[in-house]
């Protein structure tokens, strides 16, 4: 049991597309991959997804695993649409066969299942049909700036203030954020703008990590940004490093470079509260 595991987790070693902004170590990808293939045995569906190891594909093939006809809901076994999360909106795009195409408007993740609610009228193909996927690149390109950025204002606060974040939103180039922030002033937000804006310009790497949950529990910055409160069943913790600014555990889709992200302007700020305030955010 253990070696047909085996021989099926290196047959997919081989077919996993390595990106430059992936800085995962082939051990890092085989504890993934064994940890999806034992999901599988207990009989639980699970996609692949594939804007975690690489969030710049933009097309790829997939099988149809499930669909919902009623709801127009495709499932497939791997999918590079980022489905609504953390903050940052869902993709669009096209899932096509042939010449006949199924605009996917919405995209949701359900557990282990990412689901594709597909519009048009056209009836949906059939479970174990082949299918090939295009996200709205233009689209997702922004979304991946925006939340980028977000993380940047979230290192310089951080970094110079020892406020953490609350919560947060986000759209396509902007965003809200909320810290615990006493006291915020004009003047204090126009240096944060600078500050921010210098972290872009210094064209900081990103890196993105999938670490196994223990080794992730090890890193001290993580541990700030509460990454205590992950749930229990996940055994594979993926990390998203600004480097020398920022670490966090994260499910977004990233650039590779801080300078990507572009100009930052604070647009407004409010107080939610005595030591809660929002910053709103917009990216040129
Ligand atoms: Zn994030």
């Amino acid at each position: 049991m253990l070696s047909e595991l085996k021989m099926v987790v290196n047959k997919k070693l081989q077919k996993t597309p390595f990106r430059s902004n992936l800085s995962m170590t082939k051990s890092e990808i085989y504890c993934k991959l064994v940890s999806n293939e034992l999901c599988k045995e207990k009989g639980k569906l699970m996609t692949d997804l594939l804007y975690h190891s690489d969030s710049f594909l933009k097309e790829f093939e997939a099988k149809i695993v499930n669909v919902d006809t009623e709801s127009r809901v495709i499932y497939l076994d791997r999918t590079a649409f980022y489905p609504v999360g953390g903050g940052q909106p869902c993709d669009l795009g096209i899932l096509s066969r042939g010449e006949t195409i199924f605009p996917v408007e919405r995209v949701k993740k359900q557990g282990d299942e990412v689901l594709h609610f597909i519009g048009g009228k056209e009836s949906l193909p059939l479970k174990g049909r082949e299918m090939h996927g295009e996200i709205d690149w233009e689209r997702r390109y922004k979304l991946m700036r925006t939340h980028t950025g977000m993380h940047i204002l979230c290192g310089v606060i951080f970094r110079d203030y020892g406020a953490s974040v609350t919560g947060g939103d986000m759209e396509l180039l902007k965003g809200r954020m909320d810290f615990e922030f006493e006291t915020l002033r004009a003047d204090l937000v126009h240096i944060i703008e600078s500050a921010v804006n210098q972290e872009i310009e210094a064209s900081r790497e990103v890196r993105v990590k999938i670490l196994p949950r223990e080794e992730a529990f090890k890193i001290p910055d993580l541990i700030r940004t509460k990454i205590n409160l992950l749930p229990e069943g996940i055994e594979m913790v993926r990390t998203v490093e600004i480097v020398g600014l920022d670490l966090q555990a994260d499910g977004g889709t990233h650039v590779r470079n801080s300078a990507e992200v572009g100009r930052i302007r604070i647009v407004d700020y409010k107080s939610k509260g005595a030591i809660n305030k929002r910053i709103y955010v917009e990216v040129e």
